[in-house]
């Protein structure tokens, strides 16, 4: 994975939106997203984020000139499918970016053709970036795999597995929704402390998990394991992932099959997807910690050592209602890194998912599992930053939460900085909690 004239920091757009220092979408990122006018009910096609605008490829591909090699690549994305287009691989997919990021520099004889292509995000409905078509959530945070386990075994926090298998469960991918759609709060049985049966009712311990997002870009054939130094040429690219958990639920049912329902009410994608191409500027070196063992040999090559990792700022936001009604803007509840919180790479992932000879498939998603950062002020759950709901948190306000209240809003953003690169974001992964449905009798 090396960075080309497309991540040249020095590079402007004529979208004069893109070259602002702030914008998470400058012409370097070029995130793929669902999108169509707001209101209008036209069918979904595939675009590009730059600057506060969004580029329809539908338009795009027939009024701009393309490369005779990008031209069938761009079929697809006019479509809205963006699966088909995953599928299509990395040698395709590094095409249409450099075909993308030529058009839209400061200078491209594309320009006018190009211009009448924008739509302003805040006129875009977006949608789901692609069908999601199977959806795994790992546990790759080991801050929070080790300070959740405190919680339930303060003797013994980290099983002894958890430091040679990426630990990981099969969810669910029909309740997957993109960023904005609300979060209804679920039912579920549980078993309150001291009680001597479970009960119904809506969760009383609603929680947000601060994740990055996987999708698979190019599968594999059933039986044919991916190897760890060909992982990373099936991830297509990385959103922002929130699996809300309902923490009352969880510890009742999960014993001994693992998350069920406590996890399967709503998990939520942010809608831009960015390119593997686009990060390759903001990696990391994997390393063991002094005394861990080294990885099984599948999980392990010298690239993944050299830059397994992804160098992502993480921060997770919170509005309540009444902030809300007070015009208050959000605060934030903490931040922290992604390549400091996890313990595994998303290459040894892919390796890990298909040595049993699994079959991924284009749109599958991978959740990392909650990244929390070695400090308590960077956990990526309430559950964690109120040491299970004993300590609540006190908001500017006034308001303290021990979980989430209807009304909140929850806020994931990411975004990567380094010298010599110019910054790219993942923009923003919302939902806002709404009342329990009524229970029937
Ligand atoms: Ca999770």
């Amino acid at each position: 994975m090396s960075t080309d004239a497309t991540h040249d920091p020095a590079l402007q757009s004529w979208v004069a939106s893109a070259n602002a220092a702030a914008t998470d979408f400058p012409v370097q990122n070029l995130p793929f997203g669902r999108f169509r006018r707001a209101g209008s009910g036209e069918p979904w096609r595939i675009g590009v984020a730059i600057g506060d605008q969004v580029l329809d490829l539908l338009l795009a591909a027939g009024r701009g000139s393309w490369p005779a090699d990008v031209a069938p690549a761009l079929a697809p994305l006019a479509a809205g499918d963006l699966n088909r287009f995953m599928a299509m691989g990395p040698d395709v997919r590094r095409k249409v970016r450099a075909a993308l990021s030529s058009a839209l520099t400061a200078g491209s004889p594309q320009q006018a053709a190009l211009a009448s292509c924008l739509l302003p995000q805040a006129r875009a409905e977006m949608a789901l970036p692609c069908t999601i078509t199977d959806y795994t959530d790992f546990y790759t945070g080991i801050h929070h795999a080790t300070a959740v386990g405190k919680l339930f075994r303060p003797d013994n926090p980290l099983l002894p597995n958890y430091k040679w298998v990426p630990i990981g469960y099969h969810g669910r991918a029909s309740s997957i929704v993109v960023s904005g759609t609300p979060v209804r709060r679920p039912l579920g049985q549980t078993m309150p402390p001291g009680a001597t049966t479970p009960s119904v009712g809506p969760s009383q311990r609603l929680d947000y998990e601060l994740e990055l997002g996987f999708l698979v870009g190019t599968g594999n054939l059933m039986g044919e394991p991916i190897p760890i130094a060909e992982a990373e040429d099936h991830l297509f690219g990385v959103t922002l992932f929130n699996d809300w958990s309902a923490r009352d639920i969880q510890p009742w049912e999960y014993q001994p099959l693992g998350p069920f329902l406590a996890k399967n009410f709503a998990s939520t994608l942010s809608p831009w997807v960015v390119t593997m191409e686009a990060l390759a500027p903001f990696r990391a070196p994997f390393a063991r910690p002094a005394g861990d063992p080294d990885p099984l040999p599948y999980l392990d090559s010298a690239a993944n050592r050299r830059q397994g990792l992804l160098d992502i700022r993480l921060e997770v936001w919170l509005q309540t209602a009444t902030m809300r009604e007070a015009g208050q803007a959000a605060v934030q509840l903490s931040s922290g890194g992604a390549a400091e919180a996890a313990y595994w790479t998303p290459a040894q992932l892919v390796a890990h998912h298909t040595i049993s000879g699994c079959n991924l498939q284009p749109g599958d998603l991978f959740g990392s599992g909650t990244l929390s950062g070695p400090q308590a002020t960077q956990a990526g759950s309430l559950l964690e930053l109120t040491q299970g709901g004993k300590q609540p948190i006190t908001l500017p306000n006034g308001e303290s939460r021990s979980f989430l209240a209807d009304g909140d809003t929850l806020i994931l953003r990411g975004f990567c900085e380094r010298a010599g690169a110019r910054r790219i974001g993942l923009g923003e992964c919302a939902g806002t909690v709404v009342a329990a449905p009524l229970l029937a009798r």
